[in-house]
């Protein structure tokens, strides 16, 4: 008798300790990516950005507290799909490959890679140029796959803040990045500039594991409200100052 309860007991503790709070939903994200996340608030230890207000929505429409979980972004894909996170907001880039293993929202973001090098660098004009170069990218990220296409030595890290590093001690010849992002960087370093190389655009979706088609629903009628209530733009200003 006092066995079974025992094990009772023991078995609704696992239970419990597995299952997810029902009224949590958690984002998964990288914060190294401004201003769509990073690290901000009085200490510094907060997330922000317009990807965590855009969670926030989704969360707060679906009456759920949103919990933040800041990963390195190329391990966001499985932390969806081993039930880690509930969905993704991480300027990802909605792509074909990405597409065979999450689901993506509708877009909510146009991007371009865009092509830093350091003040003193030869200047580059085509996408063609960058064959043969050494090229620093964020691991896992839209640029890291282009610069391989382009056959260019690549060399890969876990943020972009750190892509600019090696490239500030010119350790590579440039940085293949996401347009906004590196206009932050480069706002804030002035040895740094952008060359003028067209790359064709790419569109950011929240993604979401292939097994919750509703949490999609979810996802993609909140981005619908924001957007035609004039809330997005507002966003937009916020952070793209
Ligand atoms: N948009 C790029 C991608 O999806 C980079 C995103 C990021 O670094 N957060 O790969």
């Amino acid at each position: 008798m006092k066995k079974s309860l025992l094990l009772a007991t023991v078995t609704a503790l696992l239970l419990t300790g597995c299952g997810k709070d029902q009224d949590v939903l958690v984002v998964g994200t990288n914060a190294a990516f401004p201003p769509f996340e990073y690290m901000g608030g009085a200490n510094g230890d907060e997330v922000k950005g317009l990807d965590i207000d855009i969670a926030k929505a989704i969360a707060a429409d679906a009456g759920k507290t949103l919990k933040v979980e800041n990963l390195k972004f190329d391990s966001l894909i499985v932390a969806l799909n081993s039930g880690k996170i509930d969905f993704i907001a991480s300027g990802m880039t909605i792509t074909d490959e990405r597409q065979k293993s999450v689901n993506f929202s509708t877009p909510y973001y146009e991007a371009t890679q865009v092509v830093i090098v350091n003040q003193d660098s030869q200047v580059f004009t085509t996408p063609a140029d960058l064959a043969g170069k050494k090229i620093a990218v964020q691991l896992g990220s839209t640029g890291d796959i282009m610069a391989k296409e382009l056959k260019a030595e690549v060399v890969a890290f876990n943020t972009g803040f750190e892509a600019f590093m090696e490239l500030k001690n010119h350790k590579v010849d440039l940085v293949l990045f996401d347009s906004q992002p590196a206009a932050t960087y480069l706002a804030k370093n002035p040895t740094l500039k952008q060359l003028d190389i067209e790359f064709s655009p790419e569109f950011y979706g929240i993604a979401v594991a292939k097994d919750q088609p509703e949490l999609l629903g979810q996802i993609n009628a909140t981005l619908s409200r924001l957007q035609s209530s004039g809330e997005y733009q507002q966003l937009l200003e916020k952070y793209q100052k």
